[in-house]
């Protein structure tokens, strides 16, 4: 079970005292499979990583520049340069990226170029609420990972987030049912068109210490990336505390 913490632009060097407590934790629980990541901004990806050396948790960042080495892109990290400070995973096609004008054809040439400098891959998909209101989730998703996963090989090192644009930071999650279809055919489609053997879907949006116990229900899900309620030691401990008992 993934869970990954995502604490978007927020943080400095205070917040890191709350990684104790969940370095704390995550001792206690070393022989269940839990997997936790934290991803938090570029500007504390090395006191983390120093933080998280000789623990279990590893390191991931938000997003990348699709250059794999260096260049003349002002304000732009590179997958190398994320390696080099301890990342083993990087965030690409997250929401707020996308509707910031982020295309499908960027999303899929981050994708290669992370992969080519050995990080994994949380691959973020998710339809808007119109495109739900007028039933166009699975054409979205569809799409949204054929695009994405256009001539990648190594698609073992990708873990796909399914994140519905309207539930991110709204509090509200889909039903349990339509959860469930979702994940399913998002797996369906990376297995038969893709031909994945056994891949591996998240689910995020609104995720807290109360929902969570009705969505680990659906089997299909192999974890949950959380936002907001991930920037709480308390608060993310609940969350995997309920979901591995
Ligand atoms: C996210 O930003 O990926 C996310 C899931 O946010 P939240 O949990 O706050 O909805």
């Amino acid at each position: 079970m993934y869970f990954i913490a995502n604490w978007k632009m927020y943080g400095d060097l205070k917040s890191l005292n709350s990684l104790n407590r969940v370095i704390k934790f995550s001792k206690k629980y070393k022989k269940k499979k839990i997997k936790i990541i934290y991803c938090p901004p570029y500007t504390l990806l090395d006191s983390f990583s120093k933080k998280l050396k000789k623990t279990k948790i590893e390191l991931g960042a938000q997003n990348c520049h699709y250059e794999i080495l260096n260049g003349p892109f002002t304000g732009s990290i590179s997958p190398t340069m994320l390696k080099k400070i301890g990342s083993n995973y990087v965030i690409i096609g997250h929401s707020e990226n996308r509707l910031a004008g982020e295309t499908n054809d960027e999303i899929n040439k981050k994708i290669k170029s992370s992969i080519k400098s050995n990080l994994k891959v949380i691959f973020c998909i998710g339809e808007t609420l119109i495109q739900k209101k007028r039933k166009l989730t699975n054409k979205i998703l569809h799409q949204q990972i054929i695009k994405g996963l256009f001539k990648i090989k190594n698609l073992n090192k990708i873990l796909i987030a399914y994140e519905p644009v309207w539930s991110i930071g709204t509090g509200v999650i889909p039903k349990i049912d339509d959860l469930d279809k979702n994940i399913t055919f998002i797996k369906n489609v990376l297995k038969k068109h893709l031909k994945v053997k056994n891949p591996k879907v998240l689910y995020g949006g609104s995720v807290n210490s109360k929902n969570v116990e009705n969505l680990v229900t659906i089997k299909a899900i192999d974890g949950f990336l959380v936002g907001g309620a991930s920037q709480k030691a308390k608060n993310f401990i609940d969350i995997v505390e309920k979901t591995i008992i």
